[in-house]
């Protein structure tokens, strides 16, 4: 009898055990299920990265991925039951949604009739979250010491691709149209871009990226999150292919591949980490109201008055993707210059970004906020302009996402309020005052200490 695969974040046909269990028991059903709950709150660039690479995906496949639009807990038991399905499998899903959703899946399917099985084979990490333990039996709490647990356990050698006999038979209700993006070009999409994006990126970037990576004037890092996000490429063929890298480059590398999984081993064991602080006594109060409402907006839709700021906030709505460094940057001015909460910074940047995940996004947004694991502390206050002076010295990033500014030569462009004819027309004014508001979370900081 047929099996189903359910392919949700593994969108590639590498290096995929559920595939090869699935394989492995007959003929497969390529299954996607748009789901309404993950695609209504998707900002455009996610949605079109999505249907994209959902795209490259069926052409692999021949043409043959059925897609069924709906709640995936009537949705999968149906097409499951119009198969006569053996069994549905899919890469277990570390997230708190998904894993909610999978155990009412895994609990209808059980109950219908002829009790179709759920196989759970793999998961979208090197090493499945909830799997590491420190020496007291507890999860880790601290990203170091789990890292050394991390590579103590080791990863399987990535899964040959199994010859796979595909079902053809089943109507599909197809995708809907990618979302017009008003002329922002993404990079390509799916399972063969993102190896091409990888092997480019071992070649010429990965020596030098220990120093590069916090430029984001420069091509430095691997833009792999994205392909890492749906599965296009997997962690652990990653990894295999650093196995034989030495450097300071690989390490690195590694390391922050280690802080994806690590993130994810978190939320794994305190879902609650998705919006509530980790260390609660942490939480420093932060401000309500129509100021405040203000505040956001200008953040938001990068009109605060502080270039690498602004810069990064245009990049996020344009692109939907933001370089790590400007993230931090962005992040803390939100919590510490505007003193708004963070989890409304990271609802934002899981609408738009097109790497969004709770877990990476949500843990770190808690790091910036000083509330979470290996939590910057809350007095390390990031100054915008020597932020923006140190790691985009030129100035290149801030002109390339702030048109108002391309008229400023080199790194004044982080201080538009010292040049001589004052802020250029149609830039705004800065709406806060660093050094005060920097006072300002301190204090509140020293109080919540007592
Ligand atoms: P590279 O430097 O090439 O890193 C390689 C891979 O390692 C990344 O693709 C990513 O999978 C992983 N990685 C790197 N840094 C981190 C990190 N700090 N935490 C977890 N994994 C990491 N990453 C996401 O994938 N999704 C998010 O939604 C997300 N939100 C973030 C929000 C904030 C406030 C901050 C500070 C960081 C966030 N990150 C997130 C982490 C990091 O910014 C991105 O993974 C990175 O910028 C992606 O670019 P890259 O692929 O070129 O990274």
């Amino acid at each position: 009898r047929p099996g189903v695969l359910w392919f949700r974040r593994d969108l590639r046909l590498h290096d995929h055990p559920a595939l090869v269990a699935a394989a492995a028991g007959g003929p497969v059903l390529p299954l996607f299920v748009l789901d309404p709950l993950l695609w209504g709150p998707s900002g455009d660039v996610r949605r079109a990265w999505l249907v994209r690479s959902l795209e490259h995906l069926d052409a692999s496949l021949g043409g043959r991925l059925v897609v069924r639009h709906g709640d995936p807990v009537e949705v999968v038991p149906r097409v499951a039951a119009e198969l006569e399905a053996a069994a549905v499998h899919v890469t277990a899903d570390a997230g708190v949604y998904g894993r909610h959703r999978d155990a009412a899946v895994e609990a209808a399917l059980a109950a219908a009739p002829g009790a179709v099985p759920f196989v759970r084979s793999s998961t979208p990490y090197a090493v499945a979250p909830g799997t590491l333990k420190n020496g007291s039996g507890s999860p880790f709490q601290v990203f170091s010491p789990f890292q050394r647990a991390w590579l103590r356990e080791g990863w399987p050698a990535p899964a040959p691709r199994p010859r796979t006999r595909w079902v053809e038979s089943v109507a599909s209700e197809g995708l809907p149209p990618a979302p017009d993006l008003g002329g922002v070009e993404l990079p390509e999409p799916g399972e063969r871009a993102a190896l091409r994006r990888w092997e480019a990126f071992r070649e010429e970037l990965l020596p030098a990226y220990a120093g590069a990576r916090d430029r984001p004037d420069k091509p430095g890092t691997s833009a792999l999150s994205v392909h890492l996000k749906y599965g296009e490429v997997h962690p652990r063929t990653l990894l295999a292919g650093l196995a034989d890298v030495p450097g300071e480059g690989a390490e690195r590398f590694r390391s922050e591949l280690c802080w994806r999984d690590f993130y994810a081993d978190v939320l794994w064991n305190r879902p609650d980490s998705a919006w509530h602080p980790l260390k609660p006594e942490a939480e420093v109060p932060s401000d309500t109201g129509h100021l405040a409402d203000e505040r956001y907006a200008a953040w938001a839709e990068g009109r605060t008055g502080f270039p690498i700021v602004d810069a990064g906030m245009r990049q996020l709505l344009r692109e939907g993707w933001v370089h790590n460094r400007v993230r931090m940057v962005v992040a803390s001015f939100l919590v510490k210059d505007l003193h708004l909460p963070w989890q409304r910074g990271a609802r934002h940047f899981l609408h738009h970004l097109r790497d969004g995940d709770p877990a990476s996004n949500n843990q770190g947004w808690q790091w910036v906020a000083g509330t979470g694991t290996d939590a910057a502390p809350y007095f390390r206050v990031f100054n915008p302009v020597t932020q923006g002076k140190e790691h985009d010295p030129q100035g290149d990033y801030v002109r390339r996402y702030v048109p108002e500014l391309r008229g400023v030569a080199g790194k004044a462009v982080h201080e538009p309020w010292l040049l001589p004819g004052g802020v250029p027309e149609g830039y705004p004014e800065r709406i806060v005052d660093h050094a005060a508001e920097r006072q300002e979370a301190l204090a509140r900081y020293a109080r919540l200490r007592g």
